[in-house]
């Protein structure tokens, strides 16, 4: 037997297989150590092909030994691997990496044992028992004696940390009885379990409103016909996740599974128990928070097939299930299902093909749908399905929009309006809880001279400093570096030094003095940094130990908190005016994603959105809860300026720390591109015109953590001779890759 191996070293040098001698019993799939190089030296790799003979003529060394007894990749990945290769431009073995948890890789996780003990075989208790004891009776040993009554009465096999905790200081005595025979050493796997203990109550499938079953009925026909893509266009409380659970439902009754997609942000333990609550011991989790011998126990779960659905943040769209029938990404207009690592693949387009090599469906959910994906559907790519209602016809909030500009007019310079002190006085006197959502952490946003209008920027990064009250200090938010505050302008010398701009530490600040006594939690970057810190603060405000909870985007999303009937957010403004051409729309999902989260149980839902420019489209759409109507108003922008989805932006990112070379490099790269964009069009009869523009320079944020940064923007029309442009593209980027060149992105995630 001949086998294809790919080495796992990420150099495009050697990405490509080897052919190696095998023995009969090698699977593809398998990872095995095999000689490499002209030293030999043993290297992990993947058998991607077996065959029986071998045309060449070099003498071939031999597969050392296969590293598990099962291949870790299906077929289905190892072809997904080369769509992956093809598609983001990386390596293969990249492509392949992203399938297996990177702690299986050069061992460096194990399944976990416990060291276990048994009686010996063969050996009689009686008599042993017998010849442990002295002339009178009493035991030569009496450790000994306890450990080995203990083990034959139980007859069974038994931890020695057990055995310790019954027999405190047994561990002389175990080893003695080891080597005496008497009983001997087992050792059992035993499995890392992620859920700390907790096992949700079992739950059974509601009854579905009319809506949810015509949803359902929808998605099971396309499930029948192994095919499709679907656009669940639901509010938030509509019973998304009640649907997809039926449908999952399906899946395994009919001997499939399933993965289910969430922003890792929104994978929250009561997530969790949702899921194992209804499928129990077959739901799997991936996510960030996992040890890796979690991971790895997870992962082989899946692999050996116990596990069937796999809940997870995006990597887990690669979990090696077999047969899926059903892939759901819910909030699928997250930005956190595309990759900001190479290769930077799109989680959601990673589930398309997995759908079609397997004949499942994909099943993308919102309450608010990014534009392109709804402008798929309305073109009749993706079927559209939609629940327009919460369930129980519970009102969606209420939502005022307060024009903060009229506040400081009438004399208010505080952060609430009297609108949102009223309210959370109101909600307060209730008893009921309230969030305040603001889009930046820290004390203030930057830090100035009111005298000469000085800005303090990082040492390092292009970028302004954060006041940080809490630190006394300010922060750069790109490189962590922190600066003390001087008493005076460092460039003109007065004592004018002010805070600008609000940040979660101030809102809680002035809640505190607001409302003295009022117990709030803040959840922001700067409190969530340890391991289970966002569960922590979102279990205690759940369980009432505080009556507010202010926050970030990460309170925006999934939260199911019954008592909460106030949403206030604090400075819209914040979220309006960054340079992206999908500000807008992100503000409008942000703004109905977070007023979402008012009113779920009783429907007396209110929300304060504060701002300074009350007719923006997004403040007003969102305070409508018009999602259509913002689509309407988005695409038609999106459209007189030629922006995705009716064209696609291509970013070219260049790093380095000494600036003219780094000019140059870029200048050469994008002439060199330029060239061979405009070749790729002409060869296919296309207008050069199909290239809208093309600009290079320096970065919106012109050095981070001391490097430059230079880019080259481009936008083409979408035709059908796009996909051949993008090809020309990354010909051309493979084939001058130099130390500048940092990444290409298409439709990057953001333009800094
Ligand atoms: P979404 O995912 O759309 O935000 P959820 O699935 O979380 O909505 O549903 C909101 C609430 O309604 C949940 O508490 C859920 O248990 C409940 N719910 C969903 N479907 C039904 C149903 N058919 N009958 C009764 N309650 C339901
Ligand atoms: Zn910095």
């Amino acid at each position: 037997m001949f086998a294809q191996v790919i080495v796992d070293i990420a150099n495009s040098g050697v990405d490509r297989l080897f052919t190696y001698r095998a023995e009969e019993n090698i699977i593809l799939g398998q990872r095995v150590l095999v000689p490499f190089g002209s030293g030999n030296k043993p290297i992990e790799g993947y058998v991607l092909g077996i065959s029986e003979s071998y045309e060449g003529n070099i003498a071939l060394k031999s597969i050392i030994r296969p590293l598990e007894p099962y291949s870790v990749l299906t077929h289905e990945q190892i072809r997904l691997a080369y769509w992956i290769k093809q598609s983001y431009n990386c390596l293969l073995v990249d492509a392949l990496r992203l399938m297996i948890p990177a702690q299986l890789r050069r061992g460096r996780v194990k399944e976990k044992r416990v060291r276990t003990v048994k009686l010996a075989d063969g050996v009689d208790p009686q008599l042993i028992r017998a010849g442990m004891l002295k002339k009178d009776g009493s035991p030569k040993s009496p450790k000994q004696k306890e450990v080995f009554d203990l083990l034959s009465e139980s007859n069974a096999e038994m931890s020695t940390a057990d055995i310790c905790a019954f027999i405190p200081g047994a561990s002389s005595a175990i080893k003695a009885l080891i080597d005496k025979g008497y009983i001997t050493e087992a050792g059992r796997e035993t499995y890392r379990d992620p859920y700390a203990g907790r096992i949700p109550l079992r739950t059974m499938p509601l009854t579905l409103s009319a809506a949810q079953a015509d949803v359902l009925e929808k998605i099971s026909a396309a499930m029948d016909r192994r095919e499709g893509t679907m656009l669940l266009h639901g509010v938030t409380g509509s019973g998304k996740t009640e649907v997809y659970m039926q449908a999952i439902a399906k899946a395994l009754d009919e001997g499939g599974s399933a993965i289910v997609l969430v922003p890792e942000i929104s994978l929250t333990p009561q997530a969790m128990d949702r899921f194992r609550g209804r499928f129990g011991e077959q739901v799997a989790v991936l996510h960030s928070r996992l040890s890796p011998g979690e991971r790895y126990d997870e992962w082989r779960r899946i692999r050996l097939g116990k596990a069937k659905v796999v809940l997870g943040a995006r990597s887990a769209v690669f979990a090696p299930l077999e047969n899926i029938r059903l892939i759901v990404v819910d909030e699928e207009h997250e930005q956190s299902y595309s990759s900001e690592m190479t290769p930077r693949y799109s989680a959601i387009e990673v589930a398309q093909k997995r759908c079609k090599l397997n004949g499942g469906v994909l099943l993308l959910g919102s309450a608010t749908p990014s534009v392109t994906s709804y402008f798929r559907a309305k073109r009749g790519r993706y079927a559209l399905l939609e629940l327009p209602e919460r369930i129980n016809d519970l009102p969606l909030p209420k939502v005022d929009i307060v024009d903060m500009r009229q506040e400081f007019a009438a004399g208010n310079t505080g952060i609430f309006s009297g609108r949102l002190y009223h309210e959370l006085k109101a909600c307060l006197d209730r008893n009921e809880q309230a969030i305040l959502f603001i889009n930046r952490r820290g004390y203030s946003t930057f830090v100035s001279c009111r005298s000469c209008g000085y800005v303090f920027k990082c040492d390092n990064c292009d970028v302004s400093m954060t006041y940080h009250k809490i630190d006394k200090l300010m922060k750069c938010h790109y490189c962590g570096r922190t600066k003390n505050i001087p008493k005076v302008c460092p460039e003109c010398g007065k004592p004018h030094i002010k805070f600008f701009g609000v940040g979660t530490q101030q809102v809680e600040e002035q809640l505190r003095d607001s409302f003295p006594g009022v117990k709030s939690l803040r959840m922001d970057m700067d409190t969530t940094q340890t391991r289970n810190a966002h569960y922590d603060i979102l279990s205690r405000f759940s369980k009432g130990e505080a009556q507010v909870l202010i926050g970030t985007q990460m309170v925006a999303k999934g939260l199911d908190m019954p008592n909460v009937s106030l949403v206030g957010i604090v400075a819209a403004d914040a979220s309006l005016h960054i340079p992206d051409y999908r500000s807008c729309e992100r503000a409008f999902q942000l703004f109905t994603q977070v007023a979402g989260r008012a009113g779920r149980a009783n429907g007396n839902g209110r929300v304060v959105i504060q701002t300074y420019t009350p007719d923006h489209p997004a403040v007003v759409l969102a305070s409508r809860h018009d999602y259509k109507g913002f689509y309407e108003y988005e695409i038609a922008q999106r459209r007189a300026a030629l922006f995705p989805p009716y064209a696609l932006f291509v970013r070219v990112l260049f790093i380095h720390e000494d600036q003219a070379p780094l000019c140059e490099a870029e200048e050469r790269f994008a002439q060199g591109l330029k060239d061979a964009i405009l070749q790729a069009l002409k060869a296919q009869g296309a207008d050069e015109r199909e290239l809208l523009f093309m600009v290079w320079g320096e970065a919106p944020i012109k050095r981070i953590d001391g490097k430059y940064r230079r880019q080259i923007v481009l936008k083409l029309a979408r035709t059908k001779h796009t996909p051949k442009a993008v090809d020309a593209i990354y010909s051309y980027a493979n084939a001058h890759r130099s130390e500048y060149f940092c990444s290409l992105d298409l439709n990057p995630g953001d333009m800094f």
